[in-house]
Order: C-alpha cells, then sequence, then structure tokens
C-alpha cells in the first residue's frame, strides 16, 4: 500500500468528537477521522495499515537498509547532528528548535501556513490544533502538549483556504495518515517537520501520571523524560523536580500510556523530512536528523542561529534493555532511595548519545512487541514493521 496517488478525492462524513473510531481503542486520535479524509482511513491509518517501508521509498527515494543497524533505528536519513539554539526560545520545550525552524519558513514566504498545536485558554495540556499564518501563533504552540492531539483535524481548512505551500509539525501516527493523503490535500509542496514522540497519553492518563508521580501536579508546566534517567518536570515558579525512572510506580502506571502508544513502532517519525528530538544527543542539546533534501532545506534556514556539534555515542545499553524486560514485566518499582542511587550509577557508566537513544528505542518496542503479541495476536506480523523486528529480535523475551 503506496499513498493515495491521483489528486481528485472523495469525501466521507468525518466522524462526531466522541464517537468510536475505526481503530476503535487503538485510535490515536491523529484528527484524519475528524475531516472528510476519513473516507481513506483505511489505508491511511497507522493501526489499520502499517505502510512505513513503502512510503519511505516514495518520500525519500529509499526505504530502511536492513543491513545497516542505524537505518533500523533511526531510519532514512542524509545527516545527523546534535544542536541547541544559541538563542534558545523562553518556555519551548528543549530550545526551540522546532518554533524557529516554523517561523523561518512562514517569514521568508516559504510557506503559507503552519499546522502546530496550541493549547485551549482553560488547561495548558488540552491540545488545540490550528493553521498558524503568524510568528505569534506559531509561538504560542511551542512546548510539548503531552496528550494524544489531532493535529490532522485542520485538514479540511486547508484545502478550503486554498494554500498551496504548507508545513505541518507533528508526530509519527499523525505523519503517517499526513503522508497517505498527501496528493488530496492539493497542495503544490508539503514540508513536514517531525518530532520523536513515545508514551503518549489521554488527557485522563496524563492527569494520573502526573497526580501519581509529581509532588505538586497542579503548577506543572512541561515535563520529559531525560537522558540522565530522570523524568525532569518543570513548575510555574521555574523550579525543576527530578523523579528517577527506576523510582516511577510501574504497576500503577502500566496501563497509564495510550493503547495506541503501547503498539507504536515509529518512535523517530520515519516519514518526516526533517526530526528534532533530543534522545540521541548529549544533554542539554537537541537531536537532528535530516531524511532528506526538502529536510536539509528547512535545516539550512536556521544553522546561523545554532550550534552543533556531531552525534557521539557511548556505552553499551544490552543489558540495561533485558535487565528492564522482566522488570516492566512484573511490575517492580524501587524504594526512592535505590532509584536515586541507581539514577546515579547508570548516568555515570550508562548508555549516552545515540546509544541512549538505542536504549529507550529497545526498552519500547520489546515493551511494544510483548503488548502486541498479548492483546492483538492476529495483527502482530502486518503491524509490527520489519526494522522493529529486528530490533527486537535481538533480545529474549518471555512466553506470553
Ligand atoms: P518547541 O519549539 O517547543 O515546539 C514544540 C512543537 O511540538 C510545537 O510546534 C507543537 O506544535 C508540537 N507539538 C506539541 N505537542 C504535540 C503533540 N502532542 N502532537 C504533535 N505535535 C505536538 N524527543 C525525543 O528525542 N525522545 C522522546 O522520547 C520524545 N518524546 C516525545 C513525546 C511527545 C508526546 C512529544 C510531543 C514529543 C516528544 N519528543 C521526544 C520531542 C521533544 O520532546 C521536543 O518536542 C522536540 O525536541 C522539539 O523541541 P523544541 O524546543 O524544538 O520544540
Ligand atoms: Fe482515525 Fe487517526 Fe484514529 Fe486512525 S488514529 S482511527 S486515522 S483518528
Ligand atoms: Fe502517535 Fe506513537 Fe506518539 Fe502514540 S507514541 S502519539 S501512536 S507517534
Amino acid at each position: 500500500m503506496t499513498a493515495i496517488d491521483s489528486t481528485k478525492h472523495q469525501k466521507s462524513k468525518a466522524l462526531k468528537p466522541g464517537s468510536r473510531r475505526p481503530a476503535k481503542e487503538l485510535c490515536s486520535e491523529c484528527g484524519l477521522c475528524d475531516t472528510y479524509y476519513i473516507h481513506y482511513v483505511k489505508e491511511s491509518c497507522a493501526f489499520l495499515t502499517q505502510h512505513i517501508a513503502e512510503l519511505e521509498a516514495e518520500i525519500h527515494g529509499r526505504s530502511r537498509n536492513l543491513d545497516n543497524q542505524d537505518d533500523w533505528y533511526f531510519g532514512v536519513s542524509q545527516n545527523m547532528m546534535a544542536a541547541r539554539k544559541k538563542e534558545p526560545i523562553e518556555g519551548a520545550q528543549w530550545t526551540g528548535i522546532v518554533s524557529t525552524i516554523a517561523i523561518e519558513m512562514l517569514e521568508k514566504g516559504i510557506v503559507e501556513g503552519v499546522v502546530c498545536v496550541q493549547n485551549t485558554k482553560e488547561d495548558r495540556f488540552q491540545p488545540m490544533p490550528i493553521i498558524a499564518r503568524t510568528r505569534a501563533e506559531i509561538l504560542a504552540a511551542k512546548v510539548n502538549k503531552p496528550t494524544l492531539s489531532p493535529n490532522l483535524s485542520v485538514l479540511e481548512q486547508i484545502e478550503k483556504s486554498g494554500m498551496k505551500r504548507l508545513l505541518v509539525i507533528g508526530v509519527g501516527c499523525q505523519i503517517q495518515a499526513l503522508r497517505t493523503v498527501e496528493k488530496k490535500l492539493g497542495l503544490e509542496k508539503l514540508y513536514v517537520l517531525g518530532t520523536p514522540c513515545v508514551d503518549n497519553v489521554s488527557r485522563a492518563g496524563l492527569q494520573k501520571f502526573l497526580d501519581t508521580t509529581s509532588r505538586s501536579p497542579e503548577t506543572v508546566v512541561s515535563y520529559e523524560f531525560m537522558q540522565d534517567f530522570n523524568v525532569h518536570f518543570k513548575h510555574e515558579d521555574g523550579s525543576t523536580e527530578k523523579v528517577p525512572f527506576f523510582g516511577l510506580n510501574t504497576k500503577e502506571l502500566k496501563d497509564v500510556f495510550a493503547p495506541s502508544c503501547l503498539s507504536c513502532f515509529d518512535y523517530v517519525n520515519s516519514l518526516a523530512d526533517l526530526v528534532v528530538g533530543y534522545m540521541g544527543a548529549p544533554f542539554g542539546w537537541q537531536w537532528i536528523v535530516v531524511r532528506n533534501d526538502t529536510g536539509q532545506e528547512m535545516l539550512d534556514l536556521v544553522t546561523d542561529q545554532l550550534n552543533t556539534q556531531p552525534v557521539m555515542s557511548q556505552g553499551n545499553r544490552k543489558e540495561a534493555v533485558q535487565q528492564s524486560i522482566p522488570a516492566y514485566e512484573k511490575g517492580v518499582t524501587l524504594p526512592m532511595w535505590a532509584a536515586k542511587l541507581m539514577g546515579v550509577f547508570i548516568e555515570r557508566i550508562g548508555p549516552k548519545g545515540l546509544e541512549y537513544a538505542r536504549f529507550s528505542i529497545d526498552s519500547h518496542f520489546t515493551r511494544n512487541y510483548l503488548y502486541v503479541k498479548r492483546n492483538y495476536p492476529d495483527k502482530l506480523d502486518a503491524h509490527v514493521p520489519e526494522y522493529a523486528k529486528r530490533i527486537v529480535g535481538q533480545y529474549k523475551l518471555p512466553d506470553v
């Protein structure tokens, strides 16, 4: 299954908010079904049809080379680096490279609009996708909304607006659906700026995570699972609270992640032109993956605003991943003092740079593979991409 080809398209009636979606409980609320593009849901939905390799070949000119382990992990790429803004954007998730690229593309007239996600007035974590047409609107979308976000719900507005050049910012499941219907949007050029994404949650799931984990859930403005093996919560008063991964209440939190995200194997956003995350970079830096020439064109717009350095890789993740598999299955939670100690120890000797990214990918893919095998055994073979099967195949998994 490749992208839908002809530019003419058919429309079906969008689903009402809150109604059951075609992917049922696996729906990640990407927004496609909120539009008449639901007509193409069978081919587009990341949870009904997994066709990453075919779309990679169409978009990047080739799919992952399965003889190259870097391709298994990071997808098709031309270039990778660590980078940070010389002058970070205050209040961005990291240093604001994503928002900066979007602003440059808009203000240089390369695109007419940017699909991004702000939050509602009432709730800083409730996503509100928009098509931004000004710098201020892009800046109002900075920082992660760590919840499932229907970014594609604005697709109908794009066609109606007559826009021809567009930038979409989004996570893997949104981008797979977008790429499948791309030719139906009536655009001359689509640019896709992706972030990695993992362990996303519904709004209710987020509340449970905050209530279970933070000392002051109501003042959290953002959080991140950092390379130092701590969750860093930023609070309204500017303080940072650190909670070690190994001290998380895994038993309580097991069902907090959305079923879509426990079945997701596109952590690194394989189909974006350019990916901006953090996990392959040293602490404090962002990690950039250029997948194709379009991605390079986007990055070139901001390189004078960045400090950069080559990617590095240090340590060996394999044993830590193997040990984490039965620990997660059993829902082991360490006492806080032991968790802190373990965090300090692992940070000193543990994986860094690209090896940390591999650690995170391995841990999540093994967990997700077991989840799909247990809950959707009939889907397992077609749903798990070949690169993910190879990653998971490096580990001994329990029988489920
Ligand atoms: P900013 O300039 O602050 O811009 C953030 C952009 O993200 C905004 O344009 C906004 O439109 C968009 N956005 C916010 N929330 C969502 C959402 N829910 N869905 C789609 N788009 C959204 N990187 C890693 O390396 N490893 C990870 O494990 C990882 N997990 C992530 C999990 C989630 C749920 C999300 C949304 C992102 C994750 N990232 C991860 C990416 C990382 O946290 C940063 O978003 C990225 O490095 C960009 O930082 P920035 O300062 O340049 O972004
Ligand atoms: Fe529809 Fe997107 Fe949900 Fe799939 S994930 S059912 S395409 S809204
Ligand atoms: Fe989508 Fe995967 Fe992120 Fe969940 S983890 S929101 S399925 S990209």
